[in-house]
């Protein structure tokens, strides 16, 4: 068990500790655990996507096209915020092939 530095009154506390143990104050969530929380919301909101994108899939069109390479890119802002995330790559590429053999070209 690692011991760290309470951020209000610097006593030394686990760090599985919720609260410190001296003044109470509760530990604050290290900027990588909140990090990972929002990349996560990140990965939920990229499956509503990649679900509508599939849907979307049979009716081919320009606006769609441009709705389609925004879903890509927004994938790929995902995937750039989770690199270790194999389900945002995996659904990236899922995307970009999709992508390519619906318009043709590159989204
Ligand atoms: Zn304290």
């Amino acid at each position: 068990m690692a011991l760290m530095a309470c951020p209000e009154c610097k006593t030394e506390i686990s760090d599985k500790a919720k609260a410190c143990p001296s003044c109470g104050s509760p530990r604050r969530h290290s900027p990588s655990g909140a990090g990972k929380l929002l990349g996560w919301g990140g990965v939920a909101l990229l499956g509503v996507v990649v679900l509508y994108y599939v849907v979307a899939a049979n009716d081919p069109d320009r606006e769609q096209r441009l709705k389609d390479q925004a879903a890509y890119e927004q994938c790929l802002v995902v995937k750039r915020a989770n690199p270790g995330n194999s389900f945002a790559r995996t659904a990236c590429e899922y995307m970009k092939a999709a992508y390519v053999e619906k318009y043709h070209r590159q989204p």
